[in-house]
């Protein structure tokens, strides 16, 4: 059991395969521990989209599915969880994805954060359902998936339209399956320790009260 206090920030691992659930917990596990939540392929999106540097850097590798380097990866990061919304820490979603990584957010918060980590499983027979199904609003990015959270009209409830992602089509996620097992995987015996495991094959809000059964949250006093 993890406490979240606010005199300990703690930083909040999610793990798991593309697919497993990660960018849909995220940021209602963030809201119930009143933390932001972090995706490092969101914040890869935004540069694109913004066409700075990193973006240009990142997309030649996220179009294919590889990884991002890792220098990439870390400085934009540590400066995301340096500004003052993340005081009291963060939820991390798609970050570590290398033990490279995994270490260097250890040297660099071990001593000031207490870590947690949850490990989203999925059976495979999932994984490509649950990916080749959804989009995402191209105005507000609010999540939907084809079959599961199906949009009405082919419209999302802002008006705005909705997009598939580049590398959600069934090519590009072969390879980035075979990169989660590659370099991803090996962060679960990494973790061992402190991992604790939820099954993501079930409802959406089934794997949500099993997420937060692992948090107890201790009162802000401001
Ligand atoms: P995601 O939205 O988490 O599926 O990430 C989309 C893409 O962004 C990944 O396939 C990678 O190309 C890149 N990316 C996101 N996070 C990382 C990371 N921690 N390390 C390397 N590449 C990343």
């Amino acid at each position: 059991m993890a406490d979240i206090t606010f005199n300990s920030p703690a930083l909040v691992i999610l793990l798991g395969p593309p697919g497993a659930g990660k960018g849909t917990h995220a940021p209602s596990l963030g809201s119930h521990l009143l933390i932001p939540h972090i995706s490092t392929g969101d914040l890869f999106r935004q540069n694109i989209c913004n066409r700075t540097t990193i973006g240009i850097k990142a997309k030649g590798f996220m179009d294919y599915g590889r990884l991002v380097p890792d220098e990439i990866v870390l400085e934009m990061l540590f400066a995301r969880l340096k500004q003052e919304d993340c005081k009291r820490g963060a939820v991390l979603d798609g970050v570590p994805r290398t033990l490279i990584q995994a270490r260097a957010i250890d040297r660099e918060f071990s001593k000031t954060h207490k870590l947690n980590v949850i490990l989203l499983t999925l059976d495979e027979s999932l994984l490509v359902e649950r990916i080749c199904g959804r989009v995402a609003c191209k105005q507000c990015g609010r999540p939907y998936h084809r079959k599961y959270d199906p949009p009405k009209n082919e419209l999302c409830a802002c008006g705005g339209t909705l997009v598939q992602r580049v590398d959600d089509s069934e090519e590009v996620l072969k390879q980035r399956l075979e990169i989660y097992r590659r370099q991803t995987e090996p962060l679960i015996e990494y973790y061992k320790p402190i991992l604790q495991e939820i099954d993501g094959n079930q409802p959406k809000q089934e794997v949500f009260r099993n997420i937060i059964k692992n948090f107890t949250l201790e009162p802000i006093h401001a």
